[in-house]
């Protein structure tokens, strides 16, 4: 797995690691922490995602946990990150687009969830952190991934906020919803990665919370930066 970023210079080679609900700002947040900072940029929800698709486009049931244990240990997922988007691709075929869908958003959560695909996942992110230099986001990064991590934020958001944020996602997509649609569908998704089994959402004791419901993405990553320095 391999993943690039911008040219500034890095500097001790830590590890950020940034968790919250969908919606709450963390991945184009992290992007731009780990522009500023000259790291790498990892997408733990891709990963999920891109095996999810995998799923869909080959009739694997989202239920059907050693298959896609299987599938997620021996895929390779590849980052491209730019200044402008996070391109991903699965086993060499580019999944960007894809995996964004509401076909995929609809499973993602149930075929994450399962222990032996997580344990794939969480040995791929691993591998990718152990040099530093990195900001990772996405469900368990500050607790299961990166539990050594520098720093460590929670980020939170109100849940029409982090609506209005994934329906101009989607539109950007050419996709249509409404904010009733998508409150549901993040109401249902923090339900779900709340309170799986296995790596449930949480916030880690030593994270710092912020809410980014009414802060601009400039000042989500000011606030981050300071807190590294
Ligand atoms: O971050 P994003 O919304 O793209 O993540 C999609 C889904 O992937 C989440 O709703 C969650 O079910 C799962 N996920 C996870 N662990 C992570 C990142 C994402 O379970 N570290």
């Amino acid at each position: 797995m391999t993943a690039s970023n911008s040219n500034a210079p890095k500097q001790n080679c830590r590890i950020v690691a940034i968790d919250g609900p969908a919606g709450s700002g963390k991945s184009t947040t992290a992007k731009l922490v780990a522009a500023r900072l000259g790291y790498q940029y990892l997408d733990t929800g891709a990963m999920y995602r891109a095996l999810t698709w995998h799923a869909l486009q080959n009739g694997i049931a989202p239920s059907d946990e050693p298959t896609l244990a299987r599938i997620a240990a021996e895929l390779t997922i590849d980052f491209e990150t730019h200044a402008d988007a996070n391109r991903v691709f699965l086993n060499g075929i580019e999944v960007t687009n894809e995996i964004r869908t509401p076909e995929v958003t609809r499973h993602v959560s149930e075929v994450s969830a399962h222990h032996g695909v997580r344990v794939a996942m969480v040995e791929k992110q691993k591998a990718m952190g152990k040099k530093g230099c990195i900001v990772a986001e996405g469900r368990d990064t500050t607790t299961v991934v990166f539990p050594q991590a520098d720093l460590k934020i929670y980020l939170i958001a109100a849940v029409d906020e982090r609506a209005k944020r994934r329906l101009e996602d989607l539109r950007k997509l050419g996709v249509s919803s409404s904010i009733g649609e998508q409150v549901a569908d993040l109401e249902r998704r923090d339900h779900f990665d709340s309170n799986r089994q296995h790596s449930p959402l949480t916030r880690a004791k030593d994270a710092f919370e912020i809410d980014t419901t009414s802060l601009t993405i400039e000042q989500q990553v000011d606030r981050i930066i300071g807190l590294l320095s």
